[in-house]
Parts: C-alpha cells; sequence; structure tokens
C-alpha cells in the first residue's frame, strides 16, 4: 500500500483540507505554528496551487453562468458584496498588525491582511471572468452591491474601527474579527461553496481556496482569544460584554433580507438549469435541485448557531 503524503500541512493542503465547517471546529492551530515559514510552506502552493485566485488554470467558466440571467446576477452580486467585505477586513486588519503585543501576533495577522486582501482580489477578479469590462469593474460592483455594502458592511466596520482604531484594544479586535465576522460568515461561505459547485466549479474552486485559509484565521484567533482569558481572567466580562454589543449590531443589520434576495435569485435560476444540477447533493441525503430558498438560509443558520456556540465554549466564552 502506498500512502499518499505531500509537502504540505493536511489543514491547508487543497486536496486534504477539511471542509471550513468542519476545520472550525477541529483544527488547532497557534500564531507560532503559522509562522511565516509555515505561510510560505502551505498557502501559496499548497492551498492556492499557485494560483493567486486558488483556481486551476483548466477548469473553464461555463457558458450558463455568462447568459444575463437570474443564476448569473446572484453569483455577480455575491462575488461583489463579498469582495467588498474582504477588503474591510484587510483594511481593519492593518490595526491588528499594527497594535499586535508579540511579534507572533505580528507576522500571524500580516498573513492574514494578505489573505484577505487577496480574497478580495480573487471574487472580483472572477467578475472579470465572468465578463465584467475591466474598467468597469468597480462601477458594477457598486451597482451589484453597493447599497448592500452601506447597509450591512459599513455599520459592521463602523463597529470593528471603533474597538480597533479608536481604542486600540487588540483582543477586543482579535474577538470582533474571529466570533463577530468570520465566525458569523464561515457557515455561510461554506453554503455558497457547495451550491456554485455544480454551477460554476471555478468560482467554487475560488471559495474552497478561501474557506482553507478561514480555517487559519477562525484557529489561530480562537487560540489567541482563549490564551487571553486563561491569563487574564478578570477580562472576561468585559469580553462578554463585547461579544454582546456586537450581537445587537448584527441583529439590527438587514442580513436576512439581502440573504433572502440572493436566495431567491440563485433558485429562479436552480429551477431554470436544474439539469446541470442533476443528482447533486448540497448535503448528504439532499439533492440540491429538491432544495428551496428557505431551506438553504434556515441550514446555514443552524450550521451558524452550532459553529458559534461550540467556538465561543472553546475560547472559555460560554455564559
Ligand atoms: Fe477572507
Ligand atoms: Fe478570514
Amino acid at each position: 500500500m502506498t500512502t499518499y503524503v505531500t509537502k504540505f500541512p493536511a489543514e491547508a493542503d487543497r486536496y486534504r483540507a477539511p471542509s471550513l465547517l468542519e476545520g472550525a471546529l477541529r483544527t488547532e492551530l497557534t500564531p507560532e505554528g503559522c509562522d511565516l515559514g509555515y505561510w510560505f510552506r502551505a498557502v501559496p502552493e499548497g492551498t492556492l496551487g499557485g494560483d493567486a485566485m486558488g483556481r486551476s488554470a483548466d477548469v473553464p467558466v461555463p457558458a450558463h453562468m455568462l447568459e444575463e440571467g437570474p443564476l448569473r446576477q446572484a453569483l455577480m452580486q455575491e462575488l461583489a458584496f463579498r469582495s467588498m467585505a474582504e477588503e474591510k477586513a484587510a483594511r481593519a486588519i492593518s490595526f491588528l498588525v499594527a497594535y499586535a503585543p508579540d511579534l507572533a501576533a505580528m507576522d500571524f495577522y500580516t498573513s492574514q491582511l494578505m489573505d484577505e486582501a487577496r480574497h478580495a482580489y480573487a471574487f472580483r477578479s472572477h467578475l472579470l471572468e465572468l465578463g465584467t469590462p475591466a474598467d468597469q469593474l468597480e462601477e458594477t460592483m457598486e451597482s451589484l452591491a453597493g447599497a448592500d455594502r452601506d447597509a450591512v458592511l459599513t455599520p459592521l466596520e463602523e463597529f470593528g474601527l471603533s474597538v480597533l482604531e479608536k481604542d486600540r484594544d487588540y483582543i477586543g479586535g482579535v474577538i470582533t474579527l474571529t466570533v463577530l465576522v468570520e465566525g458569523v460568515l464561515a457557515p455561510t461561505a461554506e453554503l455558497s461553496e457547495r451550491k456554485w459547485r455544480p454551477f460554476d466549479p471555478p468560482a467554487a474552486e475560488i471559495e474552497r481556496a478561501a474557506g482553507i485559509d478561514e480555517i487559519r484565521h477562525l484557529s489561530v484567533g480562537s487560540t489567541i482569544v482563549r490564551r487571553h482569558l486563561r491569563r487574564y481572567p478578570e477580562e472576561l466580562d468585559r469580553v462578554r460584554e463585547l461579544v454582546a454589543r456586537g450581537m445587537d449590531v448584527w441583529s439590527r443589520l438587514p442580513v436576512q433580507e439581502l440573504t433572502f434576495r440572493r436566495e431567491r435569485l440563485y433558485q429562479a435560476g436552480l429551477e431554470r438549469h436544474g439539469d446541470i444540477a442533476g443528482d447533486y447533493e448540497l448535503w448528504p441525503g439532499r439533492r440540491l435541485v429538491d432544495t428551496t430558498a428557505e431551506e438553504r438560509m434556515l441550514a446555514a443558520a443552524e450550521w451558524a448557531c452550532t459553529t458559534q456556540e461550540s467556538r465561543l465554549a472553546d475560547m472559555g466564552l460560554t455564559p
């Protein structure tokens, strides 16, 4: 029997990494372990296969994604929105780099900053692959997702920057990022990768690569928070209060409306192109073509609850 071995750590290997949800719950990584040496060994080749977008060169964009229609519209809105979100994350992380208390953390957030800038680049580059003229990319993104950015991303960013930039609160910033932003979004990202897989394989590959990065961000972020709370148990109340305030900000954002609008577009596309999805299963035992917009949203919400609960427990943040 031959054992398949690559030189890349399994959790960062595009062929062996767990799914984002699995990885978020079970991978234990530290900032010292994920140092710059690790990043350079693992990410450019292991995760990305040498491609800045993290997609294989020989997987073309299918013709049905180039036709005007609800499927294409749903994907383009999502890519524009997510590219904007990643851009905001990258900019906010610059404060974590600035205020990191030690070199391991500074190096780690430098690598995460690069990851998030790359995600923004990869999502918007796929808009180009979908036929957006390069000189109209910015205005196209603005019309696809500018209003959603203002309604959802800007208030979140304001919250994050009040912690990071105004209060210069490093650990508060780590918590905002890992609990309130990445932790909340991971299940949606997982669902998205799965639902685009049959319709737009390059988009799914791009999401998969970003998801592998996300496993590292979530895992190292949890480690940093857990260590901090063990070392400074007197911080627990303050941190809990911050999480509660952040959750409250989330609860006021029109995220459900936005997601539902995109899911309905996707549903219209799914009905039109159901033959392409065939028997593809969105999760074991459930064919994508049999799902509804409501069902998919509910599944992501349930994943979000389970992931969030177990991550908070893992950080020592359960009530
Ligand atoms: Fe990201
Ligand atoms: Fe991330």
